[in-house]
């Protein structure tokens, strides 16, 4: 069965740039860009990525704001908040390198027992199993298991000796293209010979509880001035932290008279998003004026440098509906 999944894989498996290399570093930036998000998603931050920072040590010598503002838009930050203090811990403990050791891996904020074995597999060649959640999945159908411990131990049990880390890279594959969450298509598994859940017939695999969420209110106010617009940042911890958003009505620092403005104002549109477990609406305001901040929290910044601003997801949607619904004009 190995062996067939492997020929698999070997014939069948998409052409991405972290399977072109063996280097730990860019390995185990991909695998934690990978966590909740796509890989379609993925592809351009991860080239952005290891463009900006190459190595251990240049992540390390950047500064926090500088690897916000190419994650951002990726969505789960404290992701790369974690990168950065990692690569300062391995600067300063393991020579800036990964160790090949997968409790010192584990001991790294950050990584947990997927993004752990993925490395010591795919780049140290080591038998360890990244059980996420296609890969238990793919095992759970493919043994007949329903329990989350018995599955984890199977995987670890099945890893490959000789090709541990593409083993792996074979299954999240599998798990990824063919033996799909609600339709599995089995005609065209390599394993399928092998399956209980073809065997049997019950595909339906023990699912965790959806997460509960929360309904959220946040308004946003796009203030503009010229071809500049005012930007708060969060603080350095908690939510979203340290990026930039638009202000809310109440973080702003407005006079009464903008105050009454903003009141009796309409917003130009409502954005829908989700953070974690929230459920956001957002409508958004607009104000063209000036207005007077103070502090390192506030910045006026002009419409054309936002790019390359670790704005956050939600703000960056509300600017481009914003600017859609109003032309950024002379004061
Ligand atoms: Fe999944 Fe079907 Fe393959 Fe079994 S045969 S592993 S259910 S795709």
């Amino acid at each position: 069965m190995r062996a067939a999944l492997l020929r698999w894989y070997d014939r069948n498996k998409r052409d991405l740039p972290w399977r072109r290399t063996r280097d730990p570093y860019a390995i185990w930036v991909s695998e934690t860009m990978l966590q909740q998000t796509q890989v379609a998603t993925v592809l351009p931050y991860y080239h952005r990525f290891i463009e900006a920072f190459p190595s251990v040590e240049a992540l390390d010598r950047a500064s926090l704001d500088a690897v916000r503002s190419v994650w951002s838009g990726l969505g789960y930050y404290r992701r790369a908040a974690n990168l950065k203090q990692a690569a300062r811990l391995l600067t300063s403990g393991h020579g800036g390198r990964l160790p090949a050791d997968y409790r010192a891996l584990l001991r790294l904020p950050g990584i947990g027992r997927y993004t752990a074995g993925a490395v010591m597999s795919i780049a140290f060649d080591r038998p360890y199993a990244a059980p996420d959640g296609n890969v238990r999945r793919v095992y759970a159908r493919l043994l007949g298991l329903t329990e989350p411990r018995a599955i984890d131990q199977a995987a670890e049990r099945m890893v490959s000796r000789s090709r541990p880390g593409d083993f792996n890279q074979a299954v999240m594959e599998l798990g990824a293209t063919v033996c799909l969450p609600s339709s599995p298509l089995c005609e065209r598994c390599p394993v399928a010979h092998w399956c209980h859940a073809r065997a049997s017939g019950t595909f339906d695999v023990p699912r965790p509880k959806p997460a509960r969420t929360k309904a959220v209110q946040w308004p946003l106010v796009f203030v503009a001035s010229r071809s500049r617009v005012l930007l708060h940042r969060r603080p350095d911890n908690g939510l979203l932290a340290g990026l930039w958003e638009l202000p809310s009505p109440e973080t702003l620092p407005a006079p009464r008279s903008l105050d009454e403005t903003l009141r009796r104002s309409e917003p130009v549109a409502v954005i829908r998003h989700a953070i974690t477990d929230m459920r956001i609406t957002a409508p958004v305001y607009v104000l063209q004026r000036k207005i007077v901040v103070k502090g390192p929290a506030w910045r006026w910044v002009d419409l054309a440098d936002l790019r390359s601003f670790p704005l956050s997801s939600l703000s960056t949607k509300a600017v481009r509906a914003a600017r859609r619904h109003i032309p950024v004009s002379p004061d």
